[in-house]
């Protein structure tokens, strides 16, 4: 099969021209001026523009958590991913307390396989390090899980202390991979959550007031000590807050290779979200929390300085009824997380480039370049580029869409961006050189999408 995209204008994180793309199997084969070869199929991108697909590198799909699972599974989740023109992510592997990263990587190999529609690669989340199983980070490099996650929150389940952070980084500093950072401080939340609770303090906004951004400023200063103090770069997930920004800013303008991402929630959304009446703020409820309303605008001038380097969606969906309600009488049993794995695209390119916060290109480079760079999988995938696999998105910058659960893929009962009209969308979009979804409807197949096997020393390290 070969496809030749006609007209468009190619985005990159660097460049922006008209020219033709040619595919051919799985990779683009050639790029120029109104190319004359023939094609099985030629697709007129005439006023659109031809980007490099998504790449999201915070999702959890099918994941347990509090009880439950997140209602997204690796099909309806990819999928949903894919109509927002997202053709590639990274989700999270957990290592149960006591067992070999090993048993973890094979449990959501099982997840993916057979169901993923587009192409996935994996972090390890560590949740315990004793000097024996060392040798196990190493064992995951070898299968191309280059990056690990740890927990500086939720005591008693996944956080880990600082010993077992720094062991990791050094670990790291020696295999090259990248150690992820949830950075809140647990132990000092922990005591704020049950002093609250004991108060009769139980409804969704408590999740917000319980979490103050002090903590996470705190973890997001330790995590950066306790990398530099075992040479190894960090890189901070889900950043919140001015607090958090401030210490990363600090630490790379003395020249330390600290990365931080956010997400659109941060960006579009605010702590008053989960003061909604009837219940409805646990639809907000995920962590960090969501902030007082001024923070958004020090994310976005983050992500214009290069002090946050992508943009991810922390994808982690449970329905409103029956999982979030589980939590009715006790914000601790609201289920952690919020759906966005769709609307990553939609929202920034509106919420950045139309409204002027951000250029075209630095919208491709938060989303896809810089991603790919980071987590191994450069100039493979994040790129327009001779060689590149053909994960392209014809992005038609002018449509206007409507945000809404009605009318989304994602298995969730609910949008955290119910009503949010943006203009720009994904019309066409190919994974690997084949179509998966072409204006509104879907062509691909589950267990199509692979595993990646990502590189070490990657982004972080140059
Ligand atoms: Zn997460």
């Amino acid at each position: 099969m070969s496809i030749l995209i006609k007209n468009g204008t190619v985005i990159t994180a660097q460049d922006n021209y008209v020219a033709d793309v040619y595919i051919e199997k799985d990779r683009i084969t050639t790029i120029g001026a109104d190319l004359k070869i023939a094609a099985d199929r030629i697709i007129d991108a005439k006023g659109k523009y031809v980007i490099p697909g998504g790449i999201d590198v915070h999702t959890h799909l099918d994941m347990p958590f509090g009880g439950t699972t997140s209602s997204d599974d690796f099909e309806t989740g990819t999928r949903a991913a894919a109509f927002g023109g997202t053709t590639c992510l990274i989700d999270f592997a957990i290592q149960a307390k006591g067992t070999k990263m090993r048993d973890a990587l094979d449990l959501w190999w099982k997840k993916g396989e057979n169901r993923a529609t587009i192409d996935y690669g994996l972090h390890m989340i560590v949740t315990d390090l004793p000097d024996a199983h060392l040798e196990d980070m190493n064992d995951m490099v070898r299968e191309g899980v280059t990056s690990f996650k740890l927990f500086m929150a939720y005591p008693g389940v996944l956080m880990v202390d600082d010993a077992t952070i720094f062991k990791a980084m050094r670990q790291t500093a020696q295999n090259g991979a990248l150690v992820c950072m949830h950075a809140e401080n647990g132990s000092v939340i922990d005591v704020i959550v049950r002093k609250t609770l004991a108060e009769g303090k139980t409804a969704p906004i408590y999740h917000g007031l319980s979490r103050p951004t002090t903590a996470e400023g705190e973890a997001v200063n330790r995590a950066i000590a306790l990398a530099e103090m075992a040479g190894a770069p960090v890189y901070i997930v889900h950043l919140s807050s001015n607090d958090a920004l401030q210490k990363v800013a600090e630490a790379r303008d003395r020249g330390i290779p600290a990365y931080a991402e956010t997400c659109p929630q941060y960006l579009f959304l605010s702590i008053e979200d989960l003061e909604r009446p009837n219940f409805e703020g646990a639809k907000y409820v995920f962590t960090p929390p969501l902030r007082e309303k001024w923070h958004q605008d020090k994310l976005w001038e983050g992500l214009r300085t290069n002090n946050l380097q992508v943009v991810s969606t922390d994808h982690c969906p449970f329905c409103f009824k029956e999982q979030k309600e589980m939590g009715k009488d006790d914000f601790t049993k609201i289920p952690n997380g919020g759906p966005g794995i769709e609307n990553r695209l939609q929202l920034l390119f509106d919420g950045g480039v139309n409204k002027k916060r951000l250029s075209v290109n630095r919208w491709v480079e938060l989303v896809s370049t810089t991603p790919a760079k980071m987590f191994g999988l450069f100039p493979r995938k994040g790129t327009i580029a001779v060689g590149s696999d053909a994960d392209i998105v014809i992005w038609d910058p002018n449509v206007e869409h409507v945000i809404s659960a009605q009318t989304h893929h994602m298995r969730v009962d609910y949008s955290m961006f119910e009503g949010f009209k943006v203009k720009g969308n994904a019309e066409t979009v190919l994974s690997r050189g084949e179509i998966i979804v072409d204006n509104g409807k879907f062509f691909g197949k589950a267990g199509r999408g692979q595993f990646l096997k990502r590189d070490t020393y990657a982004g972080a390290w140059k």
